[in-house]
């Protein structure tokens, strides 16, 4: 105890942290494997079929969204796996600006979303006039847009970029002057590894991946000495220098191979991918990175579509992904100049 002037005074505690405990995206939706959710999912496949509709869902819905989907992967890969004349409606289950880019890579198709309210505050962190205001401050740079953006931000850029693509694509591109829209710290680990480019960073972030630190997750891994960690680039820095593996969603329940003899992994991304990465390796351990059940590592806004959202979208044909034709054009030029980096 303090004595001062005032009398005596409490020694203020240390912050407890909470031991980290194995989560997962079951938490997240309906049990999968519950009785009605099979049944559910069942006359879901039904009606795509009768609608020659693919169901898309992204790595971080929740567990029975993907087990109904047709196809789980990034957006990109999504987006090309709809590209098949046998579909006439693609019912994209993540984020509005994923079911945009759908419907811009396959105009021809009815692009359905189940959910209108489900957004991404890393693509709200960018518009079009905070990218005019950005362009003009860098006339002479390369605008390289990551596809997690708008329609209309796209539109505006030279070129797109994924998290699996981004380094290929910043090092592909002719000008020195880069500059990098809307995650900063994507971008920052960019320009980590492409150190002959200058590169002008947005202020955006992924506030699911980005309130994630290091404190936390050096918790986790005192718990487990012995885990790998993989980690998203969407991540701080102090995150990912902490970790084994950096590398994109659709990488990460591959990446798992390289360690034959290692049972415990520690997932910095969005809980959803936990949903494939268990089904594919069963006899491994996925805990996310920072112990965290629920704000960390969870978007919300992935978490909105249910099955009765998606079915309903099937039933009803809504709702429908509409971008004005002069502003899809502009992003698809984006993509396909994207699509046409060969990797490193
Ligand atoms: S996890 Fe982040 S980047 Fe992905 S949809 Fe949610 S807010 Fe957007």
């Amino acid at each position: 105890m303090l004595i001062s002037k005032n009398g005596p005074q409490t020694q203020p505690k240390p912050p407890v942290l909470l031991p980290p405990v194995e989560s997962g995206n079951e938490m997240c939706g309906e049990d999968p494997a519950a009785p009605n959710t099979q049944t559910l999912i069942r006359e879901i496949r039904e009606l795509a079929a009768q609608k020659k509709a693919v169901i898309l869902a992204h790595n971080y819905q929740p567990g029975a969204i993907q087990e109904a989907a047709h196809h789980v992967g990034d957006s990109l890969a999504l987006a090309l796996a709809a590209n098949k004349p046998e579909y006439e409606r693609i019912v994209f289950c993540g984020v509005h600006f994923m079911a945009e880019a759908a419907k811009v890579l396959n105009p021809d198709k009815t692009v359905l979303f189940p959910h209108k309210a489900a957004g991404c505050s890393l693509a709200d962190s960018i518009s079009l006039e905070s990218l005019e205001e950005w362009k003009e401050r860098y006339p002479d740079h390369t605008v390289v847009t990551y596809i997690n953006s708008p329609a209309e931000v796209k539109a505006l850029s030279d070129i797109c970029c994924t998290s699996a693509n981004a380094v290929s694509v910043v090092r592909s591109v002719k000008n020195d002057k880069i500059l990098f829209t809307p995650d900063r710290n994507l971008g920052a680990w960019v320009a980590r590894q492409v150190p002959e480019k200058q590169v002008v960073i947005y202020d955006g972030a992924c506030p699911s991946h980005d309130v994630l630190r290091g404190v936390n997750v050096k918790k986790t891994q005192e718990a487990h000495p012995d885990a790998v960690l993989i980690a998203h680039p969407e991540c701080r820095e102090d995150i990912l220098a902490l970790a084994h593996e950096i590398c994109s969603t659709a990488a990460m329940v591959d990446r798992v191979a390289k360690y034959p003899h290692t049972k415990t992994f520690l997932v910095a991304t969005e809980s959803g991918i936990l949903h494939q990465m268990k089904k594919a390796w069963p006899d491994r351990q996925f805990i996310m990175a920072d112990g965290c059940v629920g704000c960390r590592l969870h978007c919300p806004y992935m978490k909105m579509i249910t099955l009765a959202d998606l079915k309903r979208a099937l039933v009803e044909d809504i709702h429908q992904i509409e971008v004005p034709p002069d502003v899809a054009a502009g992003a698809r030029l984006a993509l396909e100049r994207m699509m046409a980096v060969p990797r490193d």
